[in-house]
């Protein structure tokens, strides 16, 4: 049996609680999110449009729409604020996009291991702005962190700032436990404790419908922005590494080669030309740095507490530094990377001499299990596919390990392989395969995981 729109409408009109958008801009808007970045996706993904958006208010509304379209086998995809990068959010086979943004509570925070009980659709500057009451704060942000939600985040996202010190978000430790509602005949709210809740993070909503998370927070410090100017390339990523390995509490790391710092708002450059290291720190820290500095010869100048300044270096790093080349030139693009250990200069030389200034070079600290490592996010200019994949695999080739960006996958995004665990979440609690439809390799092979 199938119903057309109006019929569906009438169907969500009898739900409590759950608002229903029918403006074709609204449904439009709410069915895109960021993946323009990329001009692979945009050229598949600019006609998929959701046939209706929803918002449910409470657990028995996400219930009730699961159940309607359980029946009539209608998509859900799920939407948070819509800032991923990849599609995530975007309904590739239409139906409906369901929008978390109601759920949007602190329900509890334990002062003796400082986790917080949140929402899923709860803006992660909301979430932290309640956490500092007990003086505890997030221990990873986007950068997108005022705009964006936490269940995106988890769904959707990997890391940012805080991965100099706490990792990624599938490390464990960060995601303690999750509720979801299952996509069932009869569905249901289960709750999952920290191991389960692994098959839901980072799976883009293919799984469940996340209502709440359970999560590890910091103490809330208070954190320094310092920029160092440097000349020499090779030289930034030694300050860098001196940096991440001296005994001083870090936010935030990060590189922006000199034709990148040209191409930021006028409020970040500066008089003096060159390349530039950003980096938070407590103010402890910050005494450090500036000796570390002194050592290698090269300037600093201290801009003051992040949260206090207009505009703080957390606007111009991770993603938010191809948002900013792009705002000059939409012909720019990126890719993501976890950089060869100890051997970043061969792979950074090596593309400077073949591809020069089409590939330019961003670079943030972040541990990987422990281990300080460089991550890069360098922009490229667009020229065509095949050159895209002729950088990826020069990039391979010298030992990177890439987090392709241009793909719609949970896997081409992430590690390029099945995760058995998140198929096998997916026949239990979406057997008829309608989260986000399109989004999990593993499903084409679902039968492999069939006990
Ligand atoms: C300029 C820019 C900078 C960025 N910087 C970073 C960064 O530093 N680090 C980073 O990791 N990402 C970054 N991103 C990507 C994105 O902003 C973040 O991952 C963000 O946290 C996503 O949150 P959202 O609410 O917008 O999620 P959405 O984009 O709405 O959704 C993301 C995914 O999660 C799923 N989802 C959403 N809510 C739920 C739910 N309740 N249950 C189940 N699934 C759900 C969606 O279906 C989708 O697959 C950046 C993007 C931009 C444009």
């Amino acid at each position: 049996m199938s119903l057309n729109n109006q019929e569906l409408i009438e169907k969500f009109r009898k739900v409590n609680n759950l608002e229903i958008i029918e403006s074709q801009s609204d449904i439009k808007r709410l069915s895109k999110d960021f993946y323009n970045y990329s001009p692979v996706l945009t050229k598949k993904l600019e006609g998929c449009i959701a046939d209706l958006v929803v918002r449910p208010g409470d657990h028995n509304a996400v219930m009730k729409v699961a159940e309607i379209c359980w029946k009539f086998n209608i998509p859900i995809t799920l939407r948070g604020s819509g800032t991923g990068n990849y599609g995530q959010a975007v309904p590739l086979r239409k139906g409906i996009v369901m929008q978390m943004s109601l759920f949007n509570k602190l329900e509890d925070f334990d002062p003796e291991t400082g986790f917080v009980k949140v929402q899923s659709g709860c803006l992660m500057g909301d979430l932290n702005k309640q956490l500092e009451k007990y003086g505890r704060e997030l221990r990873l942000l986007p950068s997108t962190w005022k705009t964006a939600t936490i269940g995106g985040f988890i769904a959707g996202g990997s890391g940012g700032i805080g991965s100099i010190r706490w990792g990624f978000l599938r490390d464990p430790g960060n995601l303690l436990g999750l509720e979801a509602v299952t996509m069932n005949e009869k569905p249901k709210l289960l709750k999952f404790d920290a191991e389960e809740s692994e098959a839901l993070n980072h799976a883009y909503g293919t799984n469940g419908i996340i209502t709440s998370l359970l999560l590890s927070t910091d103490l809330k410090r208070r954190w320094y922005s310092i920029v160092i100017e440097c000349t020499e390339f090779k030289k930034t990523i030694e300050i860098l590494k001196t940096l991440t390995s001296a005994a001083i509490n870090l936010k935030l790391g990060a590189i922006l080669e000199e034709e990148i710092v040209d191409q930021m708002p006028t409020w970040f450059k500066s008089k003096s030309s060159g390349h530039k290291i950003l980096i938070q720190a407590t103010l402890g820290g910050i005494r450090t740095v500036e000796l570390i500095c002194k050592k290698f010869k090269v300037e600093s100048s201290l801009l003051g507490e992040e949260e206090k300044l207009g505009n703080g270096i957390s606007e111009v790093v991770w993603n938010h530094t191809t948002l900013h080349m792009r705002s000059r030139d939409k012909n720019w693009t990126y890719l993501q990377m976890l950089l060869p250990l100890n051997d970043e200069l061969n792979l950074i030389n090596f593309l400077r001499k073949k591809w020069g200034k089409k590939v330019l070079w961003h670079i943030e600290s972040v541990s990987q299990q422990g281990t300080p490592r460089l991550a890069a996010l360098p922009v490229l200019k667009w020229n065509g596919e095949k050159e895209l994949n002729e950088i990826m695999d020069d990039c391979k080739k010298l030992g990177a390990f890439i987090f392709n960006p241009h793909v719609l996958t949970v896997e081409g995004g992430g590690l390029g392989v099945v995760d058995a665990d998140q198929v096998k979440a997916k026949l239990k609690f979406d057997p008829k395969g309608l989260l986000n439809p399109g989004k999990l390799e593993g499903w084409a092979i679902k039968e492999q995981f069939k006990n």
